[in-house]
């Protein structure tokens, strides 16, 4: 499984908060920065939604309107502030 790491330092970032509209935030400890993490379809760079149900993870790319499983979704990560 992928670690979340911060685009700057390389360090492993620290989860903070999950269900904000903006998505979810990681914490980098060694920068003292906080990160937007921000899924992307795939096929298409689009922004995907993230769908949670029965505890399982998956997103939504409405751009091509399809499920992509989340072991291809690359994440971005985006200063907060
Ligand atoms: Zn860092
Ligand atoms: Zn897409």
């Amino acid at each position: 499984m992928k670690q979340d790491l911060c685009p700057s330092c390389q360090e492993e970032l620290t989860f903070k908060v999950s269900g904000s509209v903006r998505g979810e935030q990681y914490l980098c400890h060694a920068c003292q920065r906080i990160y937007t993490r921000v899924a992307k379809c795939p096929d298409c760079q689009q922004t995907a939604e993230k769908i949670q149900a029965c505890g399982s993870v998956s997103y939504f790319c409405s751009h091509c309107n399809e499920l992509k499983s989340k072991t291809r979704i690359q994440f971005e990560y985006n200063d907060a502030l």
